[in-house]
């Protein structure tokens, strides 16, 4: 899942990127607010993490041009000590969760698990279906209650595709969200991925429709 990260601060935005990195999340960070105005017009992202206070556009205005213009993806804001006022306006503009600086990285990692599992309509925080079971927190996999080892890339594409299970995703949406801006995609990645993820766990998991993409079937519990 990719995650837009809009802060000017580059020693805080750097920390920030790699803890959101480090929780298997892909982000892109953008350093003003046209920039940012432009990436969320343009990109496709599974949530926004929005400093308030930024060069060109403010994040108040990022905010509102956001819900504005349709746009319901989760987003968290990140507001000064002592801004009560920011945090209530931020709120009530739209935005679903805050932050107050400075916060631990570990804070923002468990907001963003708990704003990304509720926007996909899921409250329990182990995601079950049929056999499989996969706990976003600590990365585990369970086939028939045994632990699977599967690489980052491998539990990104599972988690993906599960979270919008019933629904078929393209090669290109689930490269999106495996990959940041500038790196580079192998052509036949997600299908190697794919036969990884069938291989350990199950052929029958992942359909693939031809000429669309992939998608797991949703069970009923
Ligand atoms: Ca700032």
């Amino acid at each position: 899942m990719k995650i837009l990260l809009i802060e000017d601060d580059r020693l805080l935005g750097d920390g920030i990127a790699a803890g959101i990195a480090q929780s298997g999340l892909v982000v892109d960070w953008v350093l003003d607010g046209q920039q940012a105005d432009t990436a969320l017009a343009t990109g496709t992202y599974d949530a926004v993490v929005l400093d308030l206070g930024l060069p060109g556009l403010s994040g108040m205005e990022l905010l509102r041009r956001a819900r504005a213009s349709g746009k319901s993806l989760p987003i968290l804001i990140l507001t000064a000590r002592d801004a009560v006022e920011d945090r209530v306006a931020g709120l009530d503009a739209g935005a679903d969760d805050y932050l107050v600086k400075p916060f631990d990285l570990t804070e923002l990692q468990a907001r963003l698990r708990a704003l990304l599992r509720r926007s996909k309509g899921h409250a329990d925080p182990v995601i079950s279906q049929g056999e499989l079971q996969v706990d976003p927190v600590s990365h585990s996999v369970f086939w028939s209650g045994k632990s699977v080892d599967l690489s980052a890339r491998e539990f990104a594409i599972l988690h993906t595709l599960l979270l919008n299970a019933g629904r078929v995703m393209s090669k290109a949406q689930i490269e999106e969200q495996l990959y940041g801006w500038g790196e580079e995609i192998e052509s036949n990645a997600i299908e190697v991925f794919v036969h990884h993820l069938r291989r350990k766990l199950s052929p029958q998991l992942i359909r693939t429709i031809r000429g669309v993409g992939y998608m797991i079937e949703k069970t009923t519990p």
